[in-house]
């Protein structure tokens, strides 16, 4: 690991050292743009797989594919990578791809602003201000952890903490513990840590739909195998990749395809679980797919062990002990974990990125997140997000996402280079009739027809997080950096906005 320097001006700014940073990092330097700087708050690289360490954190994405393309990792122990061979996997790619001594770990974004006149962005971090021509925002889209606001939590006498700051400093053997959530965190945590309990109550307010995992090892000859012939784990990346990417029809072309999945759900429910009344408050009532479908073996096994509770009742208050649910009934507890979530739809960053004398990101995002290609914002000159609005994933793997962005960013710095020109910016227009399309499209999908109130859709009843369609054709539409499609600023003192490539 690296010593923490102070950051220094830099052609290229990155903000976040996760998948989507690291992976920037490497494409800049394999492009020729070496002249950056990594921003990372936290004291290590890894992203969400270095802030999320509860037990049982692992990807519900198969190995083969949850990897750079130009990094496959023959390693994987099982068909599902867990988190500390993903962090290991991505300390790997950062040391082997040498952008390490670019990284700057404990240093917070706090502010960054467009000078028009320098065609710059002054970045303010907590370890020292900087410029950049060029911000590439690589924050995560799960990286704000959100906890309820509940009556009296304040007054908790116990320990509290979100999934995604697990504090391994509390020992939850023989404790009384809380898990709040039935998201993609808690059904991990859950399974995990009721055997060591004493006491363990999930509180649910609306079930998910879960699938049998089915995560195997990966044995000592496969490894053997894909270590002496990369094109055999080409071909098992290759075709999970098109397997997945058929799943996609159904969460946004033809949603009644889901009703088989959703059989296959309820018999994984049959089979698990024996109390009629249990299977009838563990089965959802809006269609699958509408939230996040989960893989568990463990779950309902857990739910039915006799140190487990299921509550369905509200909470209503939290007491320095216990916990006050809305049917009037207490619960004793040690310890509450919050495994309720991120807030992706009201990103923090957007507060700290501002047009001098103008409005902020947030400003411009109150109605809905809105971009072009979820990367570059009209009005926000070489400003380029990865994952930003749309680009979020339920059948396959973010990291192609990042992957195909990074595309886009490059063409528009080799575009940059060519013309001659210092910034681009993304006509309003161009990113109005993406959105419209994207919008359109994502009205007819389960995400938003399907029932349940999730994540993906903001306070304004917009989805501004998913990206309705196949993943190759997100890599075709950001495969090429169009000029046409922005406007070019030639550099300061000279004559600007003008339509880029003309
Ligand atoms: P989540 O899916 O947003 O789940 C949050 C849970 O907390 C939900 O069950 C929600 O209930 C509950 N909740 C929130 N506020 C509540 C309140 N005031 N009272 C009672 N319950 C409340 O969060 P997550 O589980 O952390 O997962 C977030 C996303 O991270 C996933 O969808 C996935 O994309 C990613 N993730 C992936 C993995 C993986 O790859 N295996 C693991 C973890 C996370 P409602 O459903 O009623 O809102």
């Amino acid at each position: 690991m690296i010593k923490a320097v102070s950051p220094q001006n830099a052609d290229i700014a990155i903000v976040g050292a996760g998948f989507g940073g690291l992976g920037a990092a490497i494409q800049l330097d394999r492009h020729g743009f070496g002249d950056y700087v990594v921003l990372e708050r936290s004291g290590d690289i890894g992203g969400t797989w270095s802030a999320n360490t509860y037990p049982g954190c692992q990807c519900d994405v198969p190995s083969n594919l949850y990897s750079f393309s130009f990094a496959r990792n023959p390693d994987w122990t099982h068909s599902y990578p867990e988190q500390p061979q993903i962090l290991e996997y991505l300390h790997d790619c950062a040391e082997r791809f040498g952008v390490m001594p670019k990284v700057r770990l404990n240093c917070e974004m706090l502010d960054a602003e467009w000078v028009e006149d320098e065609r710059r962005w002054r970045i303010e971090t907590s370890d020292g201000d900087i410029s950049a021509r060029v911000l590439i925002a690589a924050p995560g889209l799960l990286s704000e952890p959100r906890i309820p606001d509940i009556p009296g939590l304040d007054s908790f006498k116990g320990n509290a903490f979100h999934s995604a700051r697990w504090d391994h400093s509390d020992d939850l053997t023989g404790k009384r513990v809380a898990v709040m959530g039935t998201g993609a965190s808690a059904i991990q945590i859950v399974p995990r840590i009721q055997p060591q309990v004493e006491r363990l109550y999930v509180l649910q307010r609306t079930p998910p739909w879960i699938l049998a995992h089915n995560d195997r090892e990966i044995g000592p000859g496969l490894k053997r195998l894909y270590k002496r012939v990369p094109a055999a784990q080409r071909l098992a990346r290759e075709s999970v990749y098109w397997m997945r990417e058929g799943l996609c029809a159904g969460f946004v072309a033809f949603p009644p395809l889901l009703k088989f999945t959703e059989l296959v759900a309820k018999m994984h429910i049959r089979r698990q679980v024996k109390d009629p009344e249990l299977r009838r408050r563990v089965t959802p009532g809006y269609a699958m797919g509408c939230k996040r479908i989960l893989l568990s073996d463990g779950w309902y096994p857990a739910l039915q062990e006799p140190n487990a509770e299921l509550v369905t009742a509200g909470v209503s208050e939290v007491r320095e002990h216990s916990i006050v649910f809305a049917d009037g009934t207490e619960r004793e507890v040690d310890t509450i974990v919050f495994a309720t979530g991120f807030s992706p739809t009201d990103p923090p960053i957007a507060r700290r990125i501002r047009r001098r004398g103008r409005s902020s990101l947030a400003e411009s995002w109150h109605d809905s997140m809105r971009a072009y290609l979820g990367s570059t914002v009209a009005g926000f000159p070489n400003l380029f997000f990865l994952w930003g609005p749309n680009t979020n994933l339920a059948h396959s793997s973010v990291v192609f996402m990042a992957e195909a962005q990074l595309s886009y960013v490059i063409g528009a710095l080799e575009s940059m280079r060519r013309e001659g020109a210092v910034a681009v910016d993304v006509r309003e227009d161009v990113q109005d009739a993406w959105n419209d399309t994207v919008q359109e499209k994502l009205s007819r999908t389960v995400w938003n027809t399907g029932g349940c109130a999730s994540w993906y859709i903001d306070r304004n009843g917009d989805n501004p997080i998913m990206w309705p369609g196949f993943t190759f054709s997100f890599r075709r539409m950001t495969r090429r950096f169009e000029p046409a499609e922005h406007i070019a600023l030639s550099p300061a003192g000279r004559a600007s906005a003008v339509p880029a490539g003309a």
